[in-house]
């Protein structure tokens, strides 16, 4: 640990990328303080769809192998955090099932068919579904569907009980959360000294900026880039007249989670607008036609909920987990984009080993902050 042993940890973010590292910290002995201004949870980490797919996605396959080592993570953590914490978030092995609707879409089916059946992790597979075998799993999908595929092996959570499990657990052994905005640093021979609050400062023997979206704020504290930028998603949760879904469901424009209490949540958006969490009657309406086109009979269902987040996404997808380039004792995690939840546990473990040792077995090449230096 490149700071004062005796001191404590700031982290700046009380979301997945807070919490995890809050938590792995203490494993490893080290006391943290969580400065987080609307509440564990507040933002996306507690808004999210909470899908754990380690195969695919945006960043891939450069991402697959720390997609894997959280996956794995997330598989051990399900069986310690919700006896250790009482916080029951509901981790468990899901299956999806992806439809098509016209000739044009079966290559993606066939892709991935090809990736879970290729995945070098065990516990994933996949089969071709004509027309009657998809319907006859989900006989409320649309009729008008052409095939499908169903994959196995995925996992799903409830991500605000399962960072509220993260903080409870490292709070269990030692870290602290304040309630309060971080505005400003106190600097010192290259050194972060404290945390400006409006409350008065707090001070730290390292810092961590695990503020998601909102981590461009501490480029001009600290004259550094920290190149993250918001994509708003938003989602409808969406009450069935009947049965909650036993597969996760994709096609036809629309994504939908089964949840454990019986709502089908839909969405959700990509919106290139800024801080803007504002719902949009115009997402609403979207996301529903979409998820009637898929499965009709929820044209009419009651929304429980619609809600609005910003996920953190750098330039080339990939996380920013390391010391930040030019100070001593500041560290970056975040840049979690659409998989956020997925990557907590690998990121969290990361960079609390960063903070502990120096090194790490997971997050080094593509996650290092200092790939974005001179980039302006
Ligand atoms: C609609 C949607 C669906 C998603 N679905 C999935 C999914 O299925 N699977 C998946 O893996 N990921 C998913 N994600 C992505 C995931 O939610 C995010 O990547 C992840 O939650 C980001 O976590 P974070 O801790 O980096 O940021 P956040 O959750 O945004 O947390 C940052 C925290 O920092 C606090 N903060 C910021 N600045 C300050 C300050 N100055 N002082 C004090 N506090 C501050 C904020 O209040 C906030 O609570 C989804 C996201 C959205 C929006």
């Amino acid at each position: 640990m490149t700071t004062n042993q005796a001191a404590d940890v700031v982290i700046i973010g009380g979301g997945i990328a807070g919490c995890a590292a809050a938590y792995y910290l203490a494993q490893q002995g080290i006391a943290s303080t969580i400065i987080e201004r609307d509440g564990i949870a507040a933002a996306s980490s507690g808004y999210n769809a909470g899908g754990l797919n380690p195969l695919e996605g945006h960043g891939w396959p450069e991402l697959l192998p720390l997609a894997l080592q959280s996956f794995r993570l997330h598989r051990q953590l399900w069986d310690a955090l919700p006896a250790e914490t009482g916080i029951d978030y509901h981790g468990r092995i899901s299956s999806i099932i992806k439809a098509a609707f016209t000739e044009d879409e079966l290559p993606e089916l066939r892709e991935t068919l090809a990736t879970f059946n290729g995945a070098s992790e065990p516990g994933f597979s996949a089969a071709w579904l004509e027309r009657e075998d998809a319907l006859a799993l989900e006989p409320r999908l649309s009729p008008d569907i052409i095939a499908g595929a169903r994959a196995v092996g995925n996992g799903a959570l409830d991500g605000m009980e399962f960072t509220r499990a993260l903080a409870a657990a490292a709070q269990k052994r030692g870290a602290t959360v304040v309630s309060a905005s971080a505005v400003g640093l106190r600097l010192g021979n290259g050194r972060v000294e404290s945390v400006v609050t409006p409350d008065g400062e707090i001070p730290c023997g390292a810092l961590l900026i695990a503020a998601g979206p909102w981590c461009r704020t501490a480029e001009q504290w600290l004259d550094i880039a920290i190149p993250v930028d918001p994509l708003k998603g938003q989602i409808i949760r969406l009450q069935p007249d009947g049965p909650g879904l036993d597969y996760e469901l994709t096609g036809g424009g629309s994504s939908m989670y089964a949840k454990t209490d019986g709502l089908i949540w839909c969405g959700s958006t990509e919106e290139d607008a800024g801080f803007d969490r504002s719902l949009t009657d115009a997402a609403r309406r979207h996301i529903m036609a979409m998820a009637a086109r898929l499965m009709p009979s929820l044209a009419n269902a009651a929304v429980a909920l619609h809600t609005a987040c910003l996920r953190p996404v750098t330039p080339d997808w990939l996380p920013i987990v390391g010391p930040a380039p030019g100070w001593d004792n500041v560290y970056l995690s975040t840049g979690g984009q659409k998989k956020g939840i997925l990557l907590g546990p690998a990121m969290g473990k990361g960079i609390a080993d960063i903070i502990a040792t120096g090194d790490t077995g997971i997050c080094r090449d593509g996650c290092d902050p200092s790939r974005f230096v001179g980039a302006g």
